[in-house]
């Protein structure tokens, strides 16, 4: 039985951010994925401003920015009536961070996990499936599953739930989101032959798609990753690979870049993402639900990984709290419920979800878009909003 400080399953981006800062913290980690890395993850590969700081933080940018990701400068977004807007930096206006840029998750993760492999204090274990939380007393101790075809337990004084949409962590604690209402899911392929490389990101709110919207992201000179997402509560998940052809067949952007394109074979998948938008608890105890697992993800955008990169930081520091100041690690959730709602519920979650339900409306998107086809500021103020530059509620009152 190995045991650890902090206990963090799943390595993707949010268990990879705990481990890190853990470490960081001085804490002993066991980072275990069911996968054994690179392992790939269905995404849109779209990094934020936002995770560009985080990043940073945790120690990993310059490793990122080794792999060459395909740098954004410029943010397009077409409205139902073809209308375009063009975000992108204004004279005059200081950048306080690097910007966005497109990458491959298969990269990304594998660059995330090393990094938090890395640490001395950090022990990882690929292979390993969480089955279910294991309790003493009332108080869970660890997490049991299968290794290499045999069963194995995991222990820690504060565990991590980092094991994204399906996550059985939560779903052991009875913390695990399948409200429609905060659910959207989407689907991507990748795409090579693509025309007319650009460094921006596409966001097409395509008739046949709304509510909800296509992308295009260029992830190289030729290549691109395409997608498409639904909101749950108004479009049921069968519906997406229609929709999906649809929105290939009819958006402009969609035609003019993917006219000699070929579809990668095996890329086309379809995968759930769990919003931040309801104020329940993400965590029981010692137990802290991060990432996916817990259910942060911008409703408006999709944006994750920001969410994920953000939310490992916090459970790391709500698990140090604990664990350096001596206190019972049961207290560490109470420490989570405050830094995660403190950071992004009301200044994120809340205003995204008052979005969401907007921008399902077409003439609110061609009314909105036409302004700022119009008007370079606006467009600027839409698109640091979405890129944290500037508070999300600017999107409410963008004029
Ligand atoms: C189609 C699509 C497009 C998206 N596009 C974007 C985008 O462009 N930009 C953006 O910011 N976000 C995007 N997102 C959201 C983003 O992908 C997620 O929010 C992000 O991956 C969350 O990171 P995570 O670490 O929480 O979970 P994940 O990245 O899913 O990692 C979870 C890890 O847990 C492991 N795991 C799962 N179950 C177990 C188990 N039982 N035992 C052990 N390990 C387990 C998995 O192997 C995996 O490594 C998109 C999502 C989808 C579906």
């Amino acid at each position: 039985m190995q045991k650890a400080d902090i206990l963090i399953i799943g390595a993707g981006p949010a268990g990879a951010s705990a481990a890190s800062f853990a470490a960081k913290a001085g804490l002993s980690v066991i980072l275990a994925d069911k996968a054994v890395f690179p392992r790939d993850k269905i995404c849109g590969d779209g990094v934020g401003v936002g995770s560009q700081e985080l990043l940073w933080r945790m120690g990993a940018y310059y490793k990122v920015m080794a792999k060459k990701p395909w740098p954004i400068d410029t943010m397009i977004v077409s409205a139902p009536n073809n209308r375009v807007m063009e975000g992108r930096d204004l004279p005059g206006e200081s950048r306080p961070i690097d910007p966005g840029f497109v990458i491959p998750r298969k990269t990304f993760d594998q660059v995330l996990f090393n990094h938090a492999a890395g640490f001395d204090s950090v022990e990882t274990v690929e292979g390993f499936t969480a089955q279910g939380l294991v309790e003493d007393r009332g108080r869970v101790t660890g997490v049991y599953g299968r290794y290499k075809g045999r069963p194995l337990t995991l222990s820690g004084r504060v565990i991590v739930g980092a094991d994204g949409a399906h996550s059985k962590i939560a779903k052991s604690l009875g913390l695990y989101n399948n409200n429609p209402k905060h659910r959207i899911f989407a689907l991507r392929a990748y795409y090579q032959n693509v025309a007319h490389a650009d460094h921006s990101i596409q966001i097409h709110y395509e008739n046949s798609i709304i509510p909800g919207y296509g992308w295009i992201f260029h992830t190289g000179p030729q290549t691109a990753n395409v997608g498409a997402g639904v909101i749950l509560r108004y479009t049921p998940a069968r519906e997406l690979p229609r929709i999906f052809d649809a929105f290939l067949k009819n958006n402009p952007f969609a035609i003019k870049k993917l006219a000699n394109a070929k579809m990668v074979k095996g890329s086309f998948a379809g995968w759930p993402i769990p919003c931040g938008s309801f104020s329940s608890k993400r965590s029981c105890g010692s137990v802290l639900l991060t990432g996916d697992a817990g259910s942060f993800v911008d409703n408006l955008t999709g944006e994750g990984i920001y969410y994920a990169l953000g939310t490992g930081e916090l459970a790391a520091r709500a698990a140090a709290f604990v664990i350096k100041r001596g206190i019972n690690p049961q207290n560490a959730g109470a420490n989570y419920e405050w830094l995660w709602r403190r950071r992004y519920l009301w200044k994120d979650f809340i205003p995204a979800y008052i979005l969401q339900g907007l921008w399902s409306k077409r003439p609110v998107i061609n009314w909105v878009i036409n302004r700022a086809a119009h008007n370079q500021r606006l467009a600027f103020t839409l698109c640091s909003s979405i890129a944290h530059l500037k508070p999300k509620a600017r999107l409410l009152f963008p004029f």
